[in-house]
């Protein structure tokens, strides 16, 4: 997970619609309030907030000029575009307050569903089989319930790290392809997320193994460059080294490549490259 740097203003057709929409829906919520918040009523049986695909679409292709087609959470580059999700940081149709919690707490933050702070891309995985409605706070006395309570979102203080509000480095690192924590909230942002999942791992490792593939064609580099210096007269190296400095060129400029941030696994790639060394 890396910081990502949204652009403070939301595309403006997303801006239009969806406070148009917002409006249909908090007039829904205040015509029935109680029941929307005991969960008697519920947003998707009654078209509230009916999260409009083609509002969606508008703030999809924004997020992606600083999410790079990468999920926000776990890094993986998603090479289909559609199968990135615009993922609600605080859940628009109900929230679940803590990990193992069966229950639904509604209605949810419904009038932040078309909201621009509130939206990023993530991977099927970590939007739908992991975080789900997932969103436990520190202190739940201070949950936001309603439009009525948008003063009080800034007094939240969810436990799941936002990376387009704060740095994830500063909360989750990595030990090779293991994701650590710093921080609890890292150790639960891992837990939440699934960051420790074996796909996950395979994936990290595969990306890795290339990793120190190119770092051996540097070494092997080196190391003839070494050899040569101390031989000088041994011209039919020259060959050789030719091909081995191509082979380094590529390998140096595709280890730069991986910790730029729109590499997949960069934060991996960044803390195994500053690793300390023997
Ligand atoms: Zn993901």
């Amino acid at each position: 997970m890396i910081r990502i740097y949204k652009s403070d203003e939301s595309p403006k057709k997303l801006l239009k619609k969806g406070e148009a929409q917002k409006l249909i829906d908090c007039g829904e919520f205040d015509s029935h309030d109680a029941d929307y918040l005991s969960g008697k009523k519920k947003l998707d049986e009654l078209k509230l907030t009916k999260l409009n695909p083609n509002i969606y679409r508008l703030a999809k292709e924004k997020l992606n000029e600083s999410h790079f087609s990468k999920c926000c959470y776990c890094e993986l580059i998603v090479k289909l575009p559609d199968h990135l999700h615009v993922e609600h940081f605080r859940p628009a149709r109900g929230v679940t307050k803590e990990i193992g919690d069966k229950h639904l707490l509604y209605p949810g933050y419904y009038w932040l569903a078309y909201n621009w702070k509130n939206l990023l891309l993530s991977c099927g995985e970590c939007n739908s089989h992991y975080k789900k409605n997932l969103f436990p706070l520190d202190d739940e006395s201070k949950r936001a319930r309603s439009h009525h309570d948008d003063h009080k979102i800034d007094e939240e203080s969810p436990v799941l790290v936002n990376p387009s509000l704060e740095d994830p480095r500063q909360h989750i690192i990595f030990d090779y392809e293991t994701p650590l924590h710093k921080t609890e909230r890292g150790r639960l942002t891992i837990k939440i997320l699934g960051l420790r999942s074996g796909q996950l791992f395979e994936r990290r490792k595969e990306h890795l193994d290339k990793l120190r593939e190119s770092e051996k064609d540097i070494e092997c580099f080196e190391k003839l460059e070494e050899y040569m210096a101390e031989n000088p007269e041994d011209e039919r190296l020259q060959t050789i080294r030719e091909y081995l400095e191509s082979r380094a060129i590529k390998a140096a400029e595709f280890i730069q490549s991986c910790v730029e941030e729109k590499a997949e696994f960069s934060s991996m790639c960044l803390d195994y490259l500053n690793r300390p060394t023997a």
